[in-house]
């Protein structure tokens, strides 16, 4: 049997036709760039987020940039983020000119642990960036308490996100603005690069329009030096298309975690941890395990695929080396990047597969 992580083939089988057609219609239209499409998918993803403004950018990490960029944030600045996520949600803030300033997260869910984040504010703190890693959302409403007294800005990195819920509330409707990937393995993927903001503040959104194109409201007239940032037709068309299906395909992926979390539930294996409050979309299913590299072998001989998320925390990469950070400085995270481990979890993974992923795991666990 061979299983992968992800199966994007299959996925496109199901939709093929739609898919097709919402590709030759906009090369039929030879609108490319800042068309209707992209507009659409806009307004639907809006309304979708459950916010007033929604605008579309190239990918997920300009989302954050530009979003940095709009609310003024750069040299001298501080923003404070997470060590324990893809590099781009603390990347972004370097790119700006503006310092990272990491807290370490939560042991049960991986998250941005709210009860650390005081200690870190400092005059010279302007934003705070919590992630809502592999799918599960934290409590925003509890940050957005604590920026309130420091009048800080809230920027959720919604990329793992979209369609996750906290006590009913979707990701990206509880910040100041929040940023989505359409990375094309992300849960609403794109057949290439693709990123939104959204946000219920009217002024920013007018402020990230011109930020994606060039610093200008009106062609040829520049008001700011920005950027060439935009969501180009054909992904826009690709997108509305399964924006439809979002909400089945993220269903689909809570079946199959809850089919391992009832399945493994007795084994050693330490599953992925749950806030209660939250709704996951299981982006990832992440598993931890103090005999990872066993597992890996294990799995990798039977022809199933698995992946370290994320194999260095953000505070020990050497591109902040010179934030000076040290290890031992966030010990849950550098835990979670010895014992992490992703396992296939997709809405096409078959009942026969998921038994044989089971089967290997604990044949691992129990010695063979
Ligand atoms: C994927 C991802 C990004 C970056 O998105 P791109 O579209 O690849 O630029 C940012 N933050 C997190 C948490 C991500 O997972």
């Amino acid at each position: 049997m061979r299983i992968p992580l992800l199966d994007l083939k299959a996925q496109y089988l199901t939709i093929k036709e739609e898919i097709d057609r919402a590709i030759f219609d906009v090369l039929d239209s030879s609108v490319f760039i800042l068309g209707p499409q992209m507009k659409t998918l806009e307004k639907e993803i809006a309304a979708y987020c459950g916010t007033e403004e929604a605008v579309a950018v190239g990918n997920g990490t300009d989302a954050l940039v530009l979003t940095l960029k709009a609310f003024g944030i750069g040299p001298g600045d501080e923003v404070i983020t997470t060590p324990f996520t893809f590099f781009a949600s603390a990347e972004t803030i370097a790119q700006v000119g503006a310092t990272p300033v990491f807290v370490d997260v939560d042991p049960i869910t991986l998250n941005m642990d709210p009860a650390l984040l005081e200690k870190k504010i400092t005059s010279r703190t302007k934003a705070i960036i919590p992630v809502h890693i592999f799918g599960q959302m934290l409590d925003v409403e509890r940050i957005m308490e604590i920026a309130a007294r420091y009048d800080l800005k809230v920027i959720e990195d919604a990329a793992q996100a979209i369609g996750a819920e906290y006590q009913g509330k979707k990701a990206g409707s509880i910040g100041h603005a929040a940023t989505f990937s359409f990375f094309p393995t992300k849960n609403l993927g794109a057949y290439g690069d693709g990123g939104m903001i959204v946000t219920n503040d009217k002024d920013l959104a007018s402020q990230l329009r011109m930020l994606r194109f060039h610093g200008c409201k009106i062609k040829y007239y520049h008001d700011e030096i920005g950027y060439n940032s935009r969501l180009d037709e054909m992904q826009a068309a690709i997108l509305r298309v399964k924006l439809r299906y979002l909400d089945t395909w993220n269903e689909g992926r809570r079946e199959k975690a809850k089919v391992y979390d009832e399945l493994l539930k007795d084994s050693p294996i330490k599953l992925p941890g749950r806030d209660p409050s939250a709704k996951p979309i299981y982006h990832l299913y992440v598993l931890r395990s103090s005999r990872r590299k066993e597992l890996m072998e294990a799995l990798n001989e039977a022809g199933i695929a698995s992946a370290i998320y994320y194999p260095v925390p953000l505070h020990l990469q050497h591109a902040f080396d010179n934030l000076g950070y040290h290890e031992g400085d966030f010990p849950v995270a550098e835990k979670a990047c010895q014992e992490a481990l992703a396992i296939p979890c997709y809405p096409e993974l078959s009942r026969a597969e998921q038994e044989e992923i089971i089967r290997v795991i604990e044949g691992v666990h129990r010695g063979k």
